[in-house]
């Protein structure tokens, strides 16, 4: 159906072409509509729970759209709260599902920098002005449970028809205002197996650098939805393709021409998808040390070269990559401790001398370094012989564990090593990872 009304010209679809039943939407969304049209608000399911919806793939979440505004809507629900990043939201919570309620708000009149980029956006407005200042036509579709009927007024309908990404309005100005919509363009696509619309592609190459201006944390919140969607292998790949890698992640540049390295980033983003898409947790930690690990060997190699002790090399060099990550895209500090352990634990995982092994069990993140070394090994970085043996020494039994350990080399009588006073606990002696032990 066309209307023609005091709105602009928009679609009203029926229950009857988009197949969406009331019954297929989450119990807590249903309840957020039901209880904000009681009270008189207006209140539609909106965003990307209608375009997967539409798709016939279950919405990871849900967000609703009200002429409400924060205060009244967190009135309304006790188990609520007030959320005010870049803009007032209000998260409602039923059981284990969060509901994310944002008010109408007309995208324009905010505040902007030199590059056109939006600081604020928090002027409110009415459905037509929430239509038009959401990013792509296939995530501006309004469904209301109540009747039933999608609400289209930038042609998503047929675009999600055409599985198409078309931006809503003049790309570059568009891009201009967030730049991060570049980024979730090509997370959608490749997510959701969509192409870029030619216009809307066009200019990212061009804009690629806008990227530069967008702050270090909300770039690691993208790239962790990126990283997290189940796809990351193809947004990685189609990042590369649109040139938008280089501000982000730029040693995935320097893995593509290392064998190796190109390997090991494969293997842990198809293992990462794997258990996204079968419903099990993934740790960003575990998935930042893989993408860095390759900069942290490099650097590592190079601090050795001057002759540093390999210990404090690779702890430098864990340092060092970090630091130059962190200008790009911050990585939280909750992350970055877990991250070091990890990488600390690989020289530590291929010394299997003395009672070093046994202690490495009872470490907190014995199973993440381990996991690590797999990896390692399963892209022919360490021996495969390596890690079969880590992993039938951590199910054996006592006597068994004890056999397998591989004794310390006898101590040179006339030289006894010296211990150094410096020395800390969990940073062990390097000694070069023993010889193939026969087994
Ligand atoms: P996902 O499946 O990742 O949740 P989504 O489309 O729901 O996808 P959200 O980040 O949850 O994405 O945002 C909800 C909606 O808010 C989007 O569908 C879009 O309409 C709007 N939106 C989000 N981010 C932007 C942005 N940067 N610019 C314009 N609109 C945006
Ligand atoms: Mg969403």
């Amino acid at each position: 159906m066309f209307n023609m009304g005091a709105e602009p010209p928009h679609r009203i679809y029926k229950r009857d072409k988009h197949g969406i039943a009331r019954s297929s939407i989450s119990r807590g969304a249903l309840k957020v509509c039901e209880i904000l049209k009681a009270h008189d608000f207006s209140a539609y399911i909106v965003g990307g729970a209608v375009r997967d919806l539409l798709l016939g793939v279950v919405p990871k979440d849900y967000d609703v759209a009200t002429d409400a505004h924060p205060d009244q809507v967190h009135r309304l629900f006790r188990r609520s709260h007030l959320i005010g990043r870049r803009f007032k939201l209000v998260h409602v919570l039923f059981g284990s599902e969060t509901v994310e309620v944002s008010t109408f708000r007309a995208g324009e009149g905010g505040e902007s920098d030199e590059h056109g980029r939006l600081l604020r956006d928090n002027v409110y407005g009415t459905r037509v002005q929430d239509a038009a200042r959401r990013d792509f036509t296939a995530n501006a579709l309004y469904y209301d449970p109540h009747d039933e009927t999608v609400l289209d007024y930038h042609g998503g309908y047929a675009d999600v028809r055409k599985k198409t990404m078309r931006i809503i309005g003049d790309p570059v100005l568009r891009f201009r205002e967030d730049p991060v919509r570049m980024l979730r363009a090509v997370r959608f696509a490749a997510k959701l197996g969509f192409g870029i619309d030619p216009k809307t592609r066009a200019p990212i190459r061009k804009l690629a650098n806008l990227l530069e201006n967008v702050p270090a944390a909300r770039l690691f919140e993208e790239m962790l939805k990126l990283l997290l969607s189940g796809h990351s292998a193809a947004c990685l790949a189609q990042l590369r393709k649109e040139g938008l890698h280089h501000g982000l992640l730029p040693l995935l540049d320097v893995i593509v021409e290392q064998p190796v390295g190109e390997r090991f980033l494969r293997l842990a983003l198809d293992q990462t998808d794997a258990r996204i898409r079968g419903g099990k947790s993934v740790s960003p930690a575990f998935l930042f040390a893989a993408l860095l690990w390759h900069e942290v060997l490099a650097a590592w190699k190079l601090n050795e070269t001057k002759e540093m002790r390999s210990i404090p090399a690779l702890y430098l060099a864990m340092d060092q990559v970090l630091d130059a990550q962190t200008d790009k895209l911050s990585i939280p500090r909750r992350l970055t401790t877990t991250m070091k352990e990890i990488w600390a634990l690989q020289p530590r995982l291929e010394q299997r001398s003395g009672k070093r092994a046994l202690v490495l069990l009872t470490h907190p993140r014995f199973r993440a370094g381990y996991d690590f070394m797999l990896l390692r090994a399963e892209s022919g970085e360490v021996p495969m012989e390596l890690a079969n043996w880590w992993t039938r020494f951590q199910d054996a039994e006592l006597e068994e564990r004890n056999a397998m350990l591989i004794p310390d080399a006898a101590p040179k009588k006339k030289r006894p090593r010296r211990r150094r006073k410096s020395r800390t606990d969990d940073t062990p002696e390097p000694t070069p990872a023993p010889a193939d032990p026969g087994n």
